[in-house]
């Protein structure tokens, strides 16, 4: 056996907005057996390690080293010469002010194979999040990065002031908010505009983006009255003045709320895209966990019956995945599904499971609730004597299954999952974050979320909802059991799909009601 043959990634894991990773960087992540990672990488590509991948936080704060960089050279150099395939990740680009060329040099000289991987740099990104391009034909024609933490023993400076304050094109300052004070003076006092336009940004490219916009002259003062921090990006020029119309990323309509989906996990990421799209920070918080079926049994028995039915009816993609999976198991599929059987879904998304499985959907009823499943069926016909499979959740509501026995079908119910409340975790924080009303809207998107979100977070938390944090639900039926445990909806679509709620939420903040 040969030996494994470690090698060092330098990757760039962008400014903060995690997808701004490049897929290079993101592979490599996902294969790596060592990350060691500073304070600026956004935290969550973490969780793309494989199991098992070793993961060192390195921090980095400006003057608050929490390991210092020859321990942190060592310690990359090391593990890979051991044999490692080791990802150092780094906020940005690792050449741009990130001490890459650094490391990339330590490894050099300790004869370990290194790979450098860019990154998108605060100094482009963050200015860009902002509605800033920090070129632009007739205003800017290059750009200079400049670091504004110089070593603060140095005498003397490095920085040429005299040259900047006449460069044609725009300043990007990394690291200077602690002296935005004396970068504002070196570059007025060496010959530039007073009225110089400036921006000031914090944690750009993140729902924490914050821009403060002056001039050279009262810069200092505003960025003082707005408590902005660090980390922030510096941009002197005149490409400033464009964010007035070009400031896209704050100005979504969700920018700066926070919403909770109570989904299962399997099925919150297509609501929380939606969302995040519309520029809101969502906190998933999983109250439901899927399981098998309680009566495996009764499914397989179904199951051999399933060419004698006249009607399919599927009330959640649950409910679609759940009865594949047993069909698969039972070494069948389709075509165990009688030629004269319709389906019938609830609404488009169930509808779409379907579909991904090869089936064309007879009936999909207007509104998608339980009562009005019954009457589209007894549209398409007399149901006397039919054969109905409801394949569905463990506890359901009986409406569908008694409204069609009434009209004289033979309904068998077989349950394909059960839901179970789930302990998500990061509860903790989720409470935190509702008692100090930093959460705009909770979601509920079927009743069984709304009881699991009550008994996971307390009867007193949930009874604080109302106020500051606001309710909304997916239906009526959703919004009925919400109101029995005391919560008022504020939100409730037309139509009662997750897009429809997203979109309802979307327009309470955006139709003024919300401010
Ligand atoms: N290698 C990084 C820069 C590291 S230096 C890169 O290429 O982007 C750290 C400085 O980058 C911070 O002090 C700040 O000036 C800037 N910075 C990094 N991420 C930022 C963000 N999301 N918002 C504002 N500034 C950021």
């Amino acid at each position: 056996m040969t030996e494994k043959k470690g090698k060092i990634y330098l990757v760039g894991a962008g400014p903060g907005d995690p997808e701004l990773i490049t897929l290079k960087g993101l592979r490599a992540v996902e294969r790596a057996d060592v990350l060691v990672y500073d304070y600026l990488a956004p935290e969550v590509l973490l969780q793309y390690a494989r199991p098992g991948c070793e993961k060192i936080y390195v921090g980095k704060k400006a003057g608050r080293h929490t390991m210092p960089q020859e321990e942190i050279n060592r310690l990359v150099v090391g593990r890979a010469a051991a044999g490692a395939m080791v990802v150092r990740l780094k906020g940005g680009d690792p050449f741009v002010f990130g001490r890459g060329g650094e490391e990339a040099l330590e490894a050099a000289a300790a004869g370990v194979e290194f790979e450098v991987v860019p990154g998108v740099t605060a100094g482009v990104a963050v200015p860009a999040y902002a509605g800033i391009p920090v070129s632009q034909r007739g205003m800017a024609s290059a750009v200079a990065f400049i670091t504004g933490h110089e070593d603060p023993g140095k005498e003397q400076s490095d920085i040429d002031w005299e040259q900047l304050a006449k460069f044609p094109g725009t300043l990007v300052f990394y690291m200077g908010l602690g002296r935005l004070g004396s970068i504002a003076q070196e570059l007025t006092s060496h010959g530039l505009d007073p009225a110089a336009e400036v921006a000031v940004i914090h944690r750009g490219t993140t729902e924490r983006q914050r821009a403060v916009t002056g001039s050279l002259e009262d810069i200092g003062r505003k960025v003082r009255q707005a408590g902005l921090k660090a980390p922030a990006i510096i941009v002197v020029g005149k490409v400033v003045g464009l964010r007035e119309r070009l400031s896209w990323f704050e100005s979504r309509p969700l920018f700066g709320r926070t919403v909770i989906v109570t989904r299962a996990r399997e099925q919150a990421s297509e609501f929380s895209r939606i969302l995040d799209g519309y520029g809101a920070r969502v906190i998933e918080m999983p109250t439901i966990r899927i399981s098998d079926s309680p009566e495996p049994e009764k499914v397989a028995w179904a199951i051999d019956r399933l060419d004698r039915y006249d009607w399919l009816i599927f009330t959640s993609v649950n409910g679609v995945e759940r009865f594949f999976h047993y069909l698969r198991a039972s070494g069948r599929d389709v075509r165990a599904i009688g030629q004269q059987a319709l389906l019938c879904a609830i609404g488009p998304v169930t509808r779409a499971a379907l579909e991904a499985s090869g089936l064309r959907v007879d009936l999909v009823p207007g509104s998608y609730v339980a009562e009005s499943v019954v009457e589209a069926l007894k549209s398409r016909g007399d149901l006397k004597g039919k054969r109905v499979l409801l394949p569905r959740a463990a506890v359901a509501r009986q409406v569908i299954p008694e409204a069609l026995r009434a009209l004289g079908a033979e309904v068998d119910e077989v349950a394909v999952y059960s839901t179970g409340i789930e302990t998500p975790e990061n509860l903790d924080r989720v409470v935190e974050e509702l008692t100090e009303g930093r959460v705009d809207v909770v979601t509920f998107t079927s009743s069984s979320t709304v009881e699991n979100f009550v008994r996971l977070v307390g009867e007193p938390v949930a009874a604080g909802l109302g106020g500051k944090t606001l309710v909304a639900s997916i239906g009526p039926v959703t919004a009925e059991i919400a109101a029995q445990h005391g919560l008022r909806t504020d939100i409730m679509p037309e139509d009662y799909t997750v897009e429809g709620l997203a979109a309802a939420v979307r327009d309470h903040f955006t139709s003024g009601k919300g401010l």
